[in-house]
């Protein structure tokens, strides 16, 4: 059997008959940048997530380098982050010039560790920049507690979390700001690049529209300079179309987790990703940490069984951040997840059967390896 570690073609099947009309539709206008249709899709987004305001941009990346530029983050300003983490969390605070400096994550939910948070402070900090890695929120109370006694804003990488929650609150909604990704393979997916930025603040808000396009306040008039971080208009129609289903999606994503959690309970040689009880979990990825993970990840994709390492070296250790001064050692448990971590395929329409053959043959593969210590089931 192969098993993808993703397949869109069933989504894609499921909103076609709706979407298909809309885009000729649109085709038909020919508005495609910015517009009504990207209106309306912020108008929606905002709704759901929970926030005043809500930004289309242009891709992720976007979101986060246009929220640190509408808190006139720059040159001398330090923001404090995780090591672990997609490339684009650390580029785009070296890209307004100011400095990544990295707090060190929880081994088990594998975000960035509250508690280490306050002693990476200095003069210099600006934000915090948490990650709510694969689809688990950070502790966000934790993080604002510190943000509001230390005056800083909070920018909450939710490119891997909408729809996820942290108690009744969508990721998003929690920090100063939120960023999100439509990245196709995120849970909600455009058919190219697009992303969203959400505050409740209405001055930043407004910053962050005029920067969108090139720090436009009116036509050809620039107070200050901005980036061409639009959407267009076709992205804003595939997110509206797909928004409803999200919910559902994100629930067969964590049914398909518990199905893996279950088969794997037995299996002390397989760590499963930790849930807190009051965090919903959307698992944009399913990531599992094994001893011999890179054998495990050859021998899966011999099969024709899809997986893939988020990620497999930490942000202090790239070598664009050479110039940072970190060393390797510097964040043990960071180095150590890049070392073990494996995500599996997890998505909603993933079959039963399929869930069931993937973690049989880890299973398997795991018990044999060390067959002196072997307690894993069959
Ligand atoms: C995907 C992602 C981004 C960037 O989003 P793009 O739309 O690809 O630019 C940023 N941060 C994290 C954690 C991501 O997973």
């Amino acid at each position: 059997m192969k098993v993808p570690l993703l397949d869109l073609k069933p989504q894609f099947a499921q909103v076609k008959d709706k979407l298909v009309p809309e885009l000729i539709q649109l085709m038909e206008n020919q508005t495609f940048i910015l517009g009504p249709a990207v209106e309306k899709m912020e108008k929606e987004l905002a709704a759901y997530i929970g926030t005043k305001y809500a930004l289309g941009v242009s891709s992720g990346t976007d979101a986060l380098l246009l929220a640190l530029m509408g808190l006139k983050i720059g040159a001398g300003d330090e923001v404090i982050t995780t090591p672990f983490s997609f490339f684009a969390t650390a580029g785009c605070i070296h890209r307004v010039g100011a400095k990544p400096v990295f707090v060190d994550i929880e081994a088990d939910t594998m975000n960035i560790d509250a508690k280490k948070i306050e002693a990476a402070i200095t003069p210099k900090t600006k934000a915090i920049l948490p990650v709510h890695l694969f689809g688990q929120c950070v502790d966000m109370d934790a993080i604002n507690a510190i943000a509001a006694k230390h005056k800083l804003a909070v920018i909450e990488d939710a490119c891997q979390a909408i729809s996820s929650k942290y108690r009744d609150k969508q990721a998003g909604s929690i920090g100063t700001v939120g960023c999100f990704s439509f990245f196709p393979s995120k849970n909600l997916g455009c058919f190219g690049d697009g992303g969203l930025v959400t505050t409740n603040d209405e001055a930043l808000f407004t910053r962050m529209k005029a920067l969108r396009v090139h720090g436009t306040v009116e036509t050809y008039m620039h107070r200050e300079v901005g980036i061409n971080g639009r959407l267009d208009a076709l992205q804003a129609v595939v997110v509206s179309t797909k928004l409803p289903l999200l919910e559902g999606w994100s629930e067969g994503r964590r049914r398909n987790a518990a199905r893996y959690d279950n088969l794997f309970a037995d299996n002390r040689k397989v760590s499963v990703p930790k849930r807190h009880p009051e965090r919903r979990h959307i698992f944009n990825q399913y990531v599992i940490q094994v001893e011999d993970r890179d054998g495990l990840k050859k021998h899966l994709s011999d099969l024709g069984i899809g997986c893939a390492v988020y990620y497999p070296l930490s942000l202090h250790q790239q070598e664009c951040f050479k110039p940072l001064g970190y060393r390797k050692g510097d964040f043990p448990v960071s180095e150590n997840a890049a070392m073990h971590v494996l995500a599996l395929p997890v998505y909603p329409e993933l079959p039963a059967d399929a869930i069931d053959y993937v973690a049989k043959t880890i299973n398997a593969y795991t018990q044999k390896e060390k067959p002196m210590c072997s307690s894993a089931t069959a």
